[in-house]
């Protein structure tokens, strides 16, 4: 871990405070050039002496030099705080792709500060990012949990379901954890049957996001209807429906990759239509 007094001017730094990012009004990213960053801080805080102590996360290269992440855990102005999900649509991928990270590596050091084997003090390793239990040998990496998403389509029509979460709110394409020893393919069948009772086929990969909510990395599928009738099974799904790809419900926003596959579908149907 990295100490405030070993950085250059050129290095910058990510704040953090309740899974939120600290931001200024005056700077749009909320990625702080080190020699804002004791100004933000007296600002929100009250002092910056915060930082002295403060053990910094790398995340990697950014601009002219590094970036960092720290977490504040004293209580801040919330009034700074600003979240990813509301920032995502405007930001550039390298800045998208950095906070995305950070937030993952946050969320990996608070949770393995011990060793899961023999309950003992982790440390960082030296060289790997990882964190060490010595006596075990055994390294804790950052945990990523892989996500199937599926688009399942039927000619012109989609099946779109809507969770109990987003109740009155959006209708969006399934999803489900992949399982200890489950390739993925196989969860995208496995998980189109639990939640709706059908059965699919030609699966395509369409691409992949990761989704730092805490640590997802979603991997998405289109699928061809195959056989059944939708039964809702699953008991976080309120509806499921077809829908005509010229008369969709409220959809998840183009950031999510949800949002990007019904998009796409559209797309490629539209393209058909002309
Ligand atoms: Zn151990």
């Amino acid at each position: 871990m990295a100490k405030f007094t070993q950085l250059q001017e050129t290095d910058y730094l990510l704040v953090m405070h309740k899974q939120q990012l600290l931001s200024h009004a005056s700077i749009e990213i909320p990625i702080i050039q080190i020699p804002h960053v004791e100004k933000l801080l007296v600002k929100v805080l009250g002092n910056a002496n915060i930082l002295n102590e403060a053990e910094l996360i790398q995340v990697g290269p950014y601009a002219d030099g590094q970036c960092y992440v720290f977490d504040v855990f004293h209580s801040t102005d919330d009034s700074y705080l600003v979240s990813f999900r509301s920032l995502m649509q405007a930001m550039a991928n390298e800045e998208k792709q950095l906070i995305n990270r950070a937030m993952q590596l946050i969320t990996w050091r608070k949770q393995h500060q011990y060793c899961g084997q023999c309950g003992q003090k982790t440390r960082l390793h030296d060289e790997e990012q990882a964190f060490h239990c010595k006596p075990c040998e055994l390294f804790y990496y950052p945990r990523i949990s892989p996500c199937m998403m599926c688009l399942v389509t039927k000619g012109d029509y989609c099946l779109l379901a809507q969770h109990q979460k987003h109740r009155n709110g959006f209708y969006s394409t399934l999803a489900g954890f992949v399982e200890a020893g489950e390739e993925v393919e196989a969860t995208v069948h496995r998980e189109v049957m639990e939640e709706v009772s059908l059965t699919v086929s030609n699966l395509s990969y369409y691409t992949s996001q990761a989704w730092p909510f805490p640590h997802q990395l979603m991997i998405g599928y289109f699928a061809e209807y195959a056989s059944g009738d939708i039964v809702v099974q699953d008991k976080e799904i309120v509806d499921a429906q077809w829908f005509h790809y010229s008369d969709l419900p409220d959809i998840p926003p183009p950031e999510t990759l949800s949002g990007m596959m019904i998009g796409e579908f559209v797309k490629q149907r539209t393209k058909n239509v002309k």
